[in-house]
């Protein structure tokens, strides 16, 4: 299974992600997760990604898109793969399309988590008082700054999926398992289709 997980900042792509993994035994590719490794590490691509991330705005395409296309090649994505925080604009959008048709893959679904922006802006105040600023972009200006990226450029790749009849939309505002059993309906649908 080949997924997309669609969504604001805060929607719960990454806990609905880890549901999908233990339920799936498919990998969770985190781009987010990824940046934040290369941060940690201290490679070059770490170390020019985190003022850009601390800024709440975006790594270059250029940059995302070869990260993917390695990350893609790797054994453990062969079985199928759940793209979080990925695509983000629609160049690397296209880019993916490019990447996947040249291996001979299709995606099962596009899943957009749909969250109004206050209650958003509330649930990462909350996040950022939880982990005490583990990240150092879950702060409320950067995230003002990140929810207004979202819209300007990546709102767009859900109409680009939405175009190619591929999107799907699941109510982000229930708890975590209302969100689950929704995201799983889908899947259902569409692996049955
Ligand atoms: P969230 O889900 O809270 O938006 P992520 O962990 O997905 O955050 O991403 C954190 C930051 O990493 C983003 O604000 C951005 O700077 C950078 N980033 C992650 N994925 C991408 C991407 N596909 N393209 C560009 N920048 C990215």
């Amino acid at each position: 299974m080949r997924l997309i997980l669609l969504g604001p900042p805060g929607a719960g792509k990454g806990t609905q992600a880890q549901r999908l993994v233990a339920k799936h035994g498919i990998v969770q590719l985190s781009t987010g997760n990824m940046l934040r490794a290369s941060v940690a590490a201290g490679t070059g691509v770490g170390v020019r990604a985190k003022a850009i991330m601390d800024r709440g705005e975006l790594v270059s395409d250029d940059v995302m898109i070869e990260i993917i296309a390695d990350r893609l090649d790797k054994p453990d994505a062969a079985k199928g793969f759940i793209l979080d925080g990925f695509p983000r604009t629609v160049a690397q959008a296209e880019a993916l399309s490019a990447l996947l048709a040249r291996r001979g893959l299709k995606l099962d679904a596009v899943i957009e988590i749909a969250v109004d922006d206050n209650i958003l802006t509330d649930r990462i105040v909350g996040r950022a008082k939880e982990t005490g600023g583990a990240r150092a972009d879950d702060t409320v200006e950067t995230l003002t700054k990140r929810l207004s990226v979202y819209h300007v450029q990546t709102a767009p790749v859900a109409e680009y999926y939405r175009q190619k009849g591929m999107l799907k939309s699941v109510d982000g505002m229930g708890t975590m398992e209302q969100v689950g059993a929704a995201v799983e309906n889908l899947l259902s649908a569409a692996t049955e289709a």
